[in-house]
């Protein structure tokens, strides 16, 4: 069953920011946290004011979000957190504790108990830190010659075997095209001795098979954002995975000031495997609102269901009449990637030879970063002398002063 999508959605303004002297900015960095996220669809804006207006019942709702988030990834569950980061946080915590009670009382104090997450070096991103988060320690491990670009070897099963003590919680895998290829071998040394497998694949949509993809090479868990390409609210994500795993993370995220005599949880929670009522748990912090909750569920839908050729095609013709008005800038040569090149959405690339511009890829991006109306290009590759032009987050009527902000800058 498809959720209800609200009648009458509303369109975006950005009056708010005038009122509060806040500029808004030209992003064509992508869906970048720094800069708010995803530019949400009116559908997704109606749906978070739409449930704005009512009060319900969290955990009813969560448990209404691991319905449809367990039919579009194909996982046992799944609930609606405040981000990537906070899922990972959640996902190490429902690791360590499962659902035991006294151990979810403990956190982020986990001495007492298995608290030690292996983490291959080569995964270690700036990330790691919400796994820490939870109190768990991190075990860097394994040579994995592939990932870090040294040799032939990715990590291999006795890698992960001697690393393993009776202090294993979990094992933590950042997800991205290159690593992918060495989740089955973590899947089955894991499986077999019971260790969950937390995967970061929080950016790692598009493409959208990945929603199920991670699930069938056998996932436990895994964190998407919601905020970037699904396009919900940018203080949102997801942690789906199994179902015990899903709930006890659950448990630790909702507001639990209860009365045990009607506390009247969610089936996602296994009431009979708690020893008693838990307290406010280590993810109180995260709490998702019904409005994320609601807005997150919409986005996932429209993402789940959007023509990705047709949306490619539109944003590679938008970058193609890009590419067009800034052609002959002297030193700024131009480079269409498709989305099938770049693995996820097509993307401008702006190759920039200093001795011809006379400025350098970072010296450009100041500049466009102090004008009145700051332009974001992606910094990602300015170290190679490129910067990107990523239609994600770029409102087409911003298309024209893009361009005359990068012609000012160059020419100037
Ligand atoms: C963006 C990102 C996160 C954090 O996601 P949020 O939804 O912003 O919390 C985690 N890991 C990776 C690899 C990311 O790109």
């Amino acid at each position: 069953m498809e959720i209800h999508r609200p009648a009458t959605p509303l369109e975006p303004n950005d009056d708010i920011y005038t009122t509060l002297g806040v500029k808004r900015r030209i992003n064509a960095a992508g869906t970048l946290t720094r800069l708010g996220g995803a530019l949400m669809a009116p559908e997704v804006i109606g749906a978070m004011a739409a449930a704005a207006g009512y009060s319900v019942d969290i955990g009813e709702l969560q448990a209404a979000a691991s319905r449809t988030i367990a039919r579009i990834t194909g996982a046992e569950a799944g609930i609606v957190t405040t981000g990537a980061a906070a899922a990972l946080t959640l996902a190490a915590a429902a690791s360590m504790t499962r659902w035991d009670i006294t151990k979810m009382a403990a956190l982020p104090h986990a001495d007492g108990f298995a608290h030690e997450i292996l983490l291959p070096r080569t995964h270690h991103t700036g990330y790691a830190h919400a796994l820490r988060a939870s109190g768990a320690r991190l075990v860097d491990i394994s040579h994995n010659d592939r990932g870090a670009g040294a040799g032939v070897r990715g990590i291999e099963p006795w890698d992960i075997e001697a690393a393993i003590t009776s202090k294993t919680a979990a094992f933590a895998f950042a997800a991205n095209p290159t690593s992918i290829g060495d989740l089955p071998t973590v899947v089955s040394v894991c499986k077999a001795r019971g260790i969950p497998v937390i995967v970061d694949a929080a950016a790692q949509l598009p493409p959208k098979s990945n929603l199920r993809r991670l699930f069938e090479l056998g996932a436990d868990l895994v964190a998407f954002s919601g905020g970037k390409a699904i396009g919900g609210p940018q203080a949102s994500g997801i942690l789906a995975g199994r179902r015990d795993l899903v709930g006890a993370a659950l448990v630790q995220q909702l507001d639990m000031d209860v009365a045990p005599e009607t506390w009247t949880p969610p089936d996602l929670i296994d009431r009979a495997a708690l020893k008693g009522v838990p307290h406010h748990g280590l993810g109180r912090g995260f709490k998702a609102g019904k409005e994320e909750i609601a807005g997150l569920l919409v986005a996932l839908e429209r993402f789940a269901n959007a023509d990705d050729e047709a949306a490619n095609a539109a944003l590679e013709a938008r970058l193609e009449r890009i590419a067009e008005m800034l052609g002959g800038l002297p030193g700024i040569g131009t480079q269409l990637l498709s989305a099938r090149e770049t693995g996820r959405v097509p993307q401008l690339r702006l190759v920039i030879d200093p001795a011809v511009a006379d400025i350098d890829a970072l010296g450009l991006s100041r500049t466009l970063l102090s004008a009145d109306m700051p332009v974001h290009l992606s910094e990602r590759f300015a170290h190679q002398g490129i910067l990107i032009i990523d239609p994600q987050a770029l409102r087409a009527e911003d298309e024209e002063e893009l361009v005359a902000a990068v012609k000012r800058a160059v020419l100037a």
